[in-house]
């Protein structure tokens, strides 16, 4: 375990009962690090498992299987007030604004209730932490004392930023923090997330299906597919020169900015659904989607193998996909 990753998690599984014996693999056999300081995207199709290896390395799930480490320490197992520790350490931050804030209470209450469970403040120190905050976040003291439905949807994902600082955390878990704000918004609050990070040395794990967003804010890029890690390494070597079939298809999606490339923007397509992870296809799971499957495919499932210093993939032909 290197001193220099603040995140690690090994093997990580996270299986739900499907009833009639049926199993959901929904993260089997994740291994990643995040470093501090760094934001690691982790990108994929809805019901991926992205959103559930986020939550399992928070420790809002407990794993089926595999480690979690925090800080060089392992935290897979914790309970009482270690766990609550590391919870103050590790935030999140939820996809939808609408819903993840509490509308009947007021917004200096939102904000201030991590602080009361973490934090040993008189009412007066919350009430100055609140102001603080909300300045943090782009907000004017006023707010504190709205409800979250007299908010544009933007300004509650500031609260819900502020949230998360309240308490001081290392780490923060960005689930879909854009994906339900207007596009006009969106860049706002990436860029919020973005000075953030550099003005309180923040680590992140920054959860999306937006490419071009991922691209803008992380440093490594992991590609997730039906449960696993297909790809992972730095935003320069994913977007430089994809190695999976499906990173490839993914990257090929996202518009170009100058005109020119657009028209010559070569599309990938894939073909298709995404299989169901209760009932995922044997060998590769990428088989029935891959326009490169062999017989191969079928039989083996390929493991996630370093092929370059920090870069991985799990692909058997990588090698030819790679110059194709
Ligand atoms: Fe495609 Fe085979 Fe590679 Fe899977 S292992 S991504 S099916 S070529």
């Amino acid at each position: 375990m290197s001193e220099q990753h603040l995140i690690e998690v090994k093997n990580l599984c996270k299986y739900f009962p499907a009833g009639k014996k049926r199993t959901l693999k929904a993260v089997d056999n994740v291994s990643l690090f995040i470093r501090p300081g760094e934001t690691l995207g982790l990108v994929g199709e809805s019901g991926c498992g992205k959103t559930t290896c986020g939550r399992t390395i928070l420790k809002l799930y407990n794993q089926t299987s595999g480690q979690i480490f925090f800080e060089g320490k392992e935290i897979s197992h914790l309970k009482g007030k270690e766990l609550l520790q590391f919870k103050k350490n590790a935030q999140m931050i939820f996809q939808d604004p609408y819903s993840s804030l509490d509308p009947r209470m007021t917004i200096a209450e939102i904000i201030a209730e991590g602080m009361t469970v973490h934090m040993h403040l008189s009412d007066k120190e919350k009430q100055e932490r609140v102001s603080e905050l909300l300045a943090t976040v782009g907000l004017t003291e006023d707010y504190a004392n709205r409800f979250a439905h007299e908010l544009s949807g933007g300004q509650r994902q500031r609260i819900g930023i502020a949230r998360a600082l309240a308490v001081e955390p290392k780490f923060i878990v960005c689930d879909e923090p854009i994906s339900a704000l207007d596009v006009s918004i969106q860049a706002q609050i990436v860029n919020l997330l973005i000075k953030l990070q550099h003005d309180k040395n923040l680590t992140y794990l920054f959860i999306s299906h937006d490419l071009s967003m991922v691209r803008h804010i992380s440093d490594r890029v992991g590609i997730m597919y039906l449960g696993s890690l297909v790809e992972l390494g730095t935003s320069q070597q994913i977007f430089g020169q994809a190695l999976h079939p499906y990173t490839k298809a993914l990257i090929s999606a996202i518009p170009e900015a100058d005109p020119d490339s657009e028209k010559t923007r070569q599309r990938v397509k894939l073909e298709g659904e995404v299989p169901s992870p209760i009932n995922p296809p044997p060998g590769c799971r990428f088989r029935p989607r891959c326009p490169y499957a062999t017989e191969q495919c079928a039989q083996e499932m390929p493991a996630l193998e370093e092929v370059e210093p920090g870069r991985f993939v799990a692909c058997h032909f990588w090698r030819d996909i790679a110059k194709a």
